[in-house]
């Protein structure tokens, strides 16, 4: 249940201060990837919310994305699409940028990357800002796709990036 799942991304993160600069408090799922019968559970937990026919496609931000992506794909037999930051993608991509505290980000996809139409599930880690995940919806549907959802396995609720996604609805497995 959402409750159950709640708890096992609680039990399974541990916070890691002034990671990867000062004043940032790094949430590493790392200990819930690696546990076999956790990482199972979340990634059932994710399909049973979305319902298993809801989707056409997985779409993972670079990089801790991937990991969830392409468990959820394969569970469901639909195909996975990566995410990547500039310049990793090697053929015609969109691309899309975002103000970061200090500077800036882009992230691509593939041109080709979906069947117009497409339902696409997005899924990451972390929300934060929702920088990361806004620019990711925006290239799911300059490529084609249609956004299905969107989750998370966690959610920092006071930076607002559900806010800033509004209306797109965000699935987080936990809020903090
Ligand atoms: P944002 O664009 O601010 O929502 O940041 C989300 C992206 O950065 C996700 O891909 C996360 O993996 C990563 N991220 C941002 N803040 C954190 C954090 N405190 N702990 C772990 N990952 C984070």
């Amino acid at each position: 249940s959402g409750p159950e799942v709640a708890r096992l991304v609680a039990s399974r993160v541990l916070d890691v201060p002034d990671f990867p600069k000062p004043g940032v408090m790094f949430k590493d799922l790392m200990p819930l990837f690696a546990d076999g019968t956790a990482f199972r559970e979340v990634i059932d937990g994710i399909i049973a919310y979305h319902g298993r026919d809801s989707f056409d496609a997985v779409v993972g931000i670079e990089a801790r994305g991937f990991v969830l992506a392409a468990a959820v794909a394969y569970a469901t037999g639909v195909g996975v699409v990566p995410v990547r930051k500039a310049g990793k993608l090697p053929r015609a991509t969109h691309s899309a940028s975002y103000a970061l505290e200090y500077g800036e980000a882009t992230l691509e996809v593939h041109q080709d990357a979906f069947t117009a139409g497409h339902r696409v599930l997005v899924l990451d880690d972390v929300l934060a800002t929702g920088g990361t995940a806004e620019a990711t919806l925006d290239l799911v549907e300059r490529a084609g796709g249609t956004v299905a959802g969107f989750t998370v396995l966690m959610e920092l609720g006071f930076l607002k990036g559900r806010e800033r996604l509004a209306p797109r609805p965000v699935h987080a497995l936990l809020t903090v």
